[in-house]
């Protein structure tokens, strides 16, 4: 039987090794839409080849080239955040939400609320909108399944565990580029050197973000959004090698630890082959050969991400949007060259300070709640950014 899927941020990281995977098997499934952004030659290579339905970008100027791209195809284009929304309410039985940042929500929600299983590696929905995406889930008896490889690994850990005997779970994090660098030289760093992962190839944003390590702090509230863990049961373990992805400990001291090559290939195929395992074409580990695996705590110092985020994970509801809000403003703030490596934090520091002073953690959450939030967020981040060039 083929399956129907569709993919959204089609054109990126996550996208490709998607295409990959359904690219092994391409009788197996039927392509139902495929999004992406400014990448029109890419996105109408991919819905060419894999005989899409839909093609959708982002972006509202760019249709008359999408149209173009896929002329003589019987693929159908659209353009637009509406059309990015319709294209989710399209039946199909799997969709992947790779876009990056807050602009992955709307989609993701739209699918859930259709009831469509909904492979999530769009980690900003879940730090956004954790409480409104997971009831919505709820509602229409939709499946989540992680696709952040620290998550899936979670997942795994615990099939057919009962979550009531999770003492903690243990995040891992490679460090980012930096992990070697000596503090003082951070806040000369440049967006280049800060999207080389020692790692995992990834989009540019994520692999900043590991750098500074808002990755692993939007890790954290995922991990509490998605499982229902308690803050202080989330724990972050540095471990260089980035082959144990996570694990999680149980009230008899046992950790059930997940460990594999750092390929999203893996997470991505066991989204997309849930509850059963298929063949992935990924490294099978040479344990011997690697010898040993390397944990440290993370420095405080270094990390400032990791501390802001207990906050924001203690003040709950929108206070999660205000912080993605702030972090994708300020990284776009360094990706311009408007602020520096280490300022990114500061910017996102003044926002938690101004969710405090606000309260708004605890407003009952709509899509509109959210986006306000989001909204205030990056312009109290733009008014942040400015003072600190003054
Ligand atoms: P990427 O930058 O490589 O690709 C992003 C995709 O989103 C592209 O298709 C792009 O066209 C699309 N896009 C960008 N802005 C958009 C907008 N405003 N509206 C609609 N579409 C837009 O990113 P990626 O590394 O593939 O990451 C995708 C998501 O998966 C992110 O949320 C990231 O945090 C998460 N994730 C990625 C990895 C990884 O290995 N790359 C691992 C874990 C989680
Ligand atoms: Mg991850």
């Amino acid at each position: 039987m083929t399956r129907s899927v569709s993919i959204f941020g089609a054109t990126g990281s996550i996208g490709a090794n998607t295409l990959e995977i359904i690219r092994q098997d391409p009788e197996a499934y039927r392509v139902v839409a495929l999004t992406g952004g400014r990448n029109i030659k890419c996105l109408a290579s991919a819905a060419t080849e894999f005989n899409a339905e839909i093609a959708v970008t982002a972006h509202d100027e760019l249709l008359e080239s999408l149209r173009d791209a896929l002329e003589g195809t019987d693929v159908e284009v659209a353009a637009g955040e509406k059309a990015l929304v319709d294209a989710a309410a399209r039946p199909a039985d799997w969709i992947m939400s790779a876009i990056v940042g807050f602009a992955g929500l709307p989609p993701g929600l739209r699918a859930l609320e259709q009831g469509t299983t909904l492979a999530l590696a769009n980690k900003e929905s879940l730090v956004a909108a954790g409480p409104l995406l997971m009831e919505t889930a709820r509602r229409s008896n939709a499946r989540i399944i992680p696709v952040d490889s620290e998550h899936s690994a979670i997942f795994q850990a615990l099939n057919g565990e009962d979550l009531q005997s999770v003492e903690r779970v243990i995040i891992t994090a490679s460090g980012g580029a930096f992990r070697d660098w000596p503090l003082e030289a951070l806040s000369k760093a440049t967006p280049e050197q800060a999207a080389s992962h020692p790692n995992w190839p990834m989009g540019e944003r994520i692999t900043i973000d590991s750098a500074s390590m808002f990755n692993k702090a939007m890790e954290l509230i995922e991990a509490k959004e998605f499982f229902g863990f308690s803050t202080d049961q989330i724990e972050v373990l540095m471990h260089r090698e980035s082959l144990i992805h996570a694990l999680v400990g149980f009230r008899d001291g046992g950790l059930m630890a997940h460990v594999g090559p750092a390929d999203m290939r893996h997470a991505i195929g066991y989204a997309l082959h849930h509850p059963g395992r298929s063949h992935l074409p990924v490294e099978r580990l040479d344990l011997a050969r690697i010898g040993q695996l390397n944990f440290q705590s993370p420095e405080p110092g270094r990390y400032p991400a990791l501390v802001l985020v207990r906050e924001v994970m203690a003040a709950g509801g929108h206070a999660g949007a205000a912080f993605n809000g702030s972090k994708e403003a300020a990284l776009d703030g360094f990706l311009d060259g408007r602020i520096r490596f280490t300022d990114m934090a500061r910017v996102v520091e003044r926002e938690i300070e101004n969710i405090s002073m606000d309260g708004h953690g605890k407003a009952a959450m709509t899509l509109e709640s959210v986006r306000e939030a989001d909204r205030v967020a990056r312009v109290r981040a733009q008014e942040s950014m400015a003072e600190l060039n003054r």
